[in-house]
């Protein structure tokens, strides 16, 4: 490999974002990838339930800021609005929830995100987001179920408040047709990335730095590093020198969360009296496992289930099986006991936890660590070296977004460096 102006380690997306910009500036690029595949945690299988299903990422969120929707709708492809076509049920046992109850969820959600951006922006130190959530209600347990393990992927009650009112997501969920895997897959057609090429070393306090692993070793002007946190806490890979002590620290501070993401395919013509795009759930006991369940998204004739927080790891240990066992009774618990019959036997399920090269699905904050995004989104040694990734976005963290434009935000600290 011949020595570049700019090494990217990783190519997900924040990778493949930087990679774009430097190549497009005329620098000579190169983003050495460890998986098979670009992607990272955005991945599309399209093969196993006989349609496009995303192991990982699957919505656009935040539409109206998020970069990849201009570039896919560049690309051509079809942009779902999944707000619009969602057909919410929402159980109470095996019942569906009257009007007014839904009118109470409602409420309830919308409760929690005042208190929490209230009592955020309250004089005062970092707490855990479960000490000042609303409690009693009926649904507040539900709501809670949902922000914390559902969509964090972790329990509110190791989460930094000032953090996770920093990063609460708004605006508009958009579905790229063929899978956001695919995406980013095209984003990166005809970019300088070589696969099966793990960085172990990193040695980067001179001028130059300098990669090595399996492929040898390849020599750069500036260095974009794009490791999940959970990977750069365990120092994957080694850096020579040692990073600062406070990036060590940011790395430990923003662990990723855990979550299971489980396809199942229909074994025949019954779709249970439920329409498209079907996205259910049921009131939760405070501690109860909320698992919400899809069907037949954008016609498909599949279901996903979503199973996340400490259960998720457990059942990842336990193996595929075990997830597929508790989705079916979900399904037999809301739709009756013939409905799991609807599904083939055997499930897709992801295992981004047992994964070492990404040891979870996405960060969070610990509590006290809410300063920690920036200090790891600061470039080091004038630009030449920067950390990207969902991690070092203040406010898309966790997103395929946040990471797009801190790959960029990285690249362009790299090209300024680059003089
Ligand atoms: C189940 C799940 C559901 C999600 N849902 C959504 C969603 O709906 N919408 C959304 O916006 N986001 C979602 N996310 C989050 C989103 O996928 C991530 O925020 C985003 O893809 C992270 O991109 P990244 O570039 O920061 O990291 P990654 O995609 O992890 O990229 C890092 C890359 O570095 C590579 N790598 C690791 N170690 C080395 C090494 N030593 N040498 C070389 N390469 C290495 C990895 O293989 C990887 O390809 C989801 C994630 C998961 C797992």
């Amino acid at each position: 490999m011949s020595d570049v102006d700019l090494l990217v380690i990783g190519a997900g997306a924040a990778g493949l974002a930087a990679a774009r910009m430097a190549v497009a500036a005329g620098r000579s690029v190169r983003v050495l990838e460890a998986r098979g595949r670009i992607g990272g945690r955005a991945h599309t299988d399209s093969t196993t339930l006989g349609a496009p299903f995303d192991l990982g990422a699957t919505w656009l969120h935040d539409a109206e800021h998020n970069p990849l929707v201009p570039l896919a709708r560049a690309l051509g492809i079809t942009l779902h609005d999944s707000d619009a076509r969602r057909q919410e049920l929402t159980f109470i046992g095996t019942r569906r929830a009257t009007p007014a109850e839904l009118e109470e969820y409602e409420a309830a959600w919308t409760r929690f995100e005042r208190v929490v951006r209230e009592a955020a922006g309250a004089p005062g130190p970092d707490r855990p987001v479960a000490e000042v959530i609303p409690r009693g209600g009926p649904w507040d347990a539900t709501v809670a179920a949902w922000q914390g393990h559902v969509i964090a992927a972790w329990p509110l009650e190791a989460m930094s408040l000032h953090d996770f009112a920093a990063t609460l997501l708004g605006g508009g969920n958009l579905v790229p047709e063929g899978g956001l895997g695919a995406l980013l897959a095209r984003l990166g057609e005809g970019l300088p990335v070589t696969t099966g090429a793990r960085v172990e070393r990193l040695r980067w306090g001179g001028v130059e730095a300098v990669a090595e692993g399996g492929f040898g070793s390849l020599r750069a002007r500036a260095v974009i590093c794009t490791l999940p946190t959970n990977l750069l806490a365990a120092e994957a890979v080694r850096f020579d020198p040692p990073l600062p002590p406070a990036v060590q620290q940011a790395a430990q501070d923003l662990p990723l969360g855990h979550a299971i993401k489980l396809g199942l395919r229909a074994a025949g013509a019954d779709r249970l009296g439920l329409p498209d795009n079907a996205s259910t759930d049921r009131q939760v006991a405070e501690g109860e496992q909320l698992v919400p369940l899809n069907f037949w998204p954008g016609g498909r004739p599949l279901a996903f289930a979503w199973i996340g927080g400490p259960l998720a790891a457990e059942l990842e240990r336990e193996g595929p099986a075990a997830a597929e066992a508790l989705v079916r009774a979900e399904i037999a618990a809301r739709l009756g006991h013939g409905a799991p019959a609807a599904f083939a036997p055997g499930a897709l399920v992801s295992a981004w936890g047992a994964d070492p090269l990404s040891q979870g699905v996405y960060s969070h904050a610990r509590v006290g660590g809410a300063g920690a995004r920036a200090v790891l989104a600061a470039p080091l040694a004038g630009g030449r070296l920067a950390f990207a990734g969902e991690a070092c976005h203040a406010s898309l963290a966790g997103t395929v977004g946040g990471a797009w434009l801190s790959g960029e935000a990285a690249a362009r600290a790299a090209l300024q460096a680059l003089g």
